[in-house]
């Protein structure tokens, strides 16, 4: 890097941020799903900012609607004054919500939106006590580092809340990974009355999960297994929070939100990410008795400002309009079926799972079965010398994520699957030599 960015980095910034690999790179710009570097390297983009950037970047309709809102020379001015985009916007996430009479609070991020659903479910329930999934990341600060349940991301073991986890995560290596769906959903009901009769006081606030857990390793748990337990919750008076950052906006292909393949609405869900298409914004979407328990005023100083709100509703509307859902699920399939038959020569790989545009590559050693990391993180260089960014998580860190841009071209599906099928080759020897 010219300037040594990277040593100025280490520098002033915290060691605790992770950066991805051995020489992490400054993205300058983007077109479409390619970005390019400040070396003036161009990579095909499958990891999207971590699924930030749900429509691909330089999108006109975006750029306009921010532009517009930047000429009128609002930068900012917090919700002590009337903000119509932010009006406009949750008038729209509350009808896409599927919530009865649903209202919506803006946050700047995914771990604010999750301490807000924290907060308010905490005082609805006059109660501490939350139950979660194993293996589980809701956010970086005190409550949501409280509720995450995986080790690598738990920066502290305080936490404001009393929390429970349940099985139900990442399956493919827990106890039940050789049961059949039905038995596994039995199962975990049965771990949650378990969990709840033997750890809890029964009177929890909240259940909260995500659909599919993103940075666990794009773990999906059988359709209709969240709705499994909100019967559990009901007879408890439980509520259920879906965290749908990763999950919402169309990417899972099948549904608008995950939560969808579960058979049920839930009292609330959370959203980031994606909406903003790079721009910072969240929220939290919920049953109107829950979101108006609260017994104090509150005030957001930059949550759903004008900029931010501008962007997200031109997002929005680009994927309604171009039905980008279809597209996930178009796309999102021809990736999973093309590296499912690379896979099968190719033991370094133990499962590709995902729905949409949200595919788990999980990598193994020569046994066939020890999590590496190690493979991982070679299949992060071969991908990237190759010119394609990809993502990685699960509690091993050794699930090679993808989760392009939603208007993925089948042309550059399968250009990066070329690429990928080349990483998952040179990996599987230098991990079997
Ligand atoms: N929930 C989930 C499911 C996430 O994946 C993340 C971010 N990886 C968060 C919450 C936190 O979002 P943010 O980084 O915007 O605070």
């Amino acid at each position: 890097m010219a300037d040594d960015l990277l040593s100025r980095h280490r520098a002033v910034l915290p060691d605790w941020l992770a950066l991805f690999y051995q020489e992490p790179i400054e993205i300058v710009s983007g077109d479409g799903r390619r970005v390019t570097d400040s070396l003036g390297r161009t990579y095909l983009d499958f990891f999207a900012g971590i699924l930030t950037n749900a429509v691909g970047y330089d999108i006109a309709e975006i750029s306009d609607a921010v532009r517009a809102q930047l000429d009128s020379g609002v930068l900012h001015t917090s919700t002590l004054y009337l903000i119509r985009n932010q009006v406009e916007l949750a008038e729209r996430i509350a009808k896409l919500s599927g919530i009865k009479d649903a209202k919506v609070f803006f946050t700047n991020s995914g771990t604010e939106a999750n301490e807000t659903a924290l907060m308010l479910a905490t005082q609805f329930r006059h109660s501490d006590q939350v139950i979660a999934l194993r293996n589980s990341y809701h956010g970086r600060a005190f409550a949501t580092v409280g509720i995450t349940g995986n080790r690598g991301w738990k920066a502290s073991s305080l936490s404001p809340v009393k929390v429970s986890y349940v099985h139900g995560g990442y399956r493919s290596r827990g106890p039940f990974a050789s049961f059949s769906d039905q038995d596994y959903v039995a199962a975990c009901v049965d771990d949650l009355r378990d969990v709840l009769n033997v750890t809890t006081s029964g009177d929890v606030a909240c259940m909260i999960a995500e659909p599919i857990q993103g940075v666990g390793g794009f773990n999906v748990p059988p359709d209709g297994m969240l709705g499994a337990f909100k019967e559990v919750l009901d007879e408890y008076g439980i509520l259920f929070v879906a965290d749908e950052v990763q999950t919402g906006w169309g990417r899972t292909g099948e549904h608008f939100w995950g939560i969808q393949a579960h058979g049920f609405v839930p009292d609330m869900m959370t959203f980031a990410k994606g909406l903003g298409n790079g721009l910072a914004i969240g929220g939290v979407v919920a049953r109107p008795d829950v979101m108006d328990c609260l017994g104090a005023s509150s005030i957001s100083t930059f949550g759903g400002n004008p900029i931010s709100t501008a962007g997200a509703k031109a997002a929005l509307d680009y994927i309604l309009e171009k039905d980008l859902q279809a597209n996930a699920a178009k796309v999102g399939s021809q990736l999973i079926n093309g590296l499912r038959d690379v896979s099968e020569e190719h033991p370094v790989v133990a499962d590709v799972r995902g729905k949409g545009l949200m595919i788990g590559i999980e990598l193994v050693g020569p046994d066939g079965r020890t999590p590496s990391p190690e493979a991982a993180a070679r299949f992060m260089e071969h991908t990237k010398a190759r010119g394609l960014l990809v993502g990685k998580g699960g509690l091993y860190g050794n699930v090679i994520r993808l989760a392009p841009p939603m208007t993925l071209t089948e042309e550059e599906a399968e250009e990066g699957l070329g690429i990928l099928t080349e990483s998952i080759v040179a990996v599987d020897k230098e991990i079997a030599g």
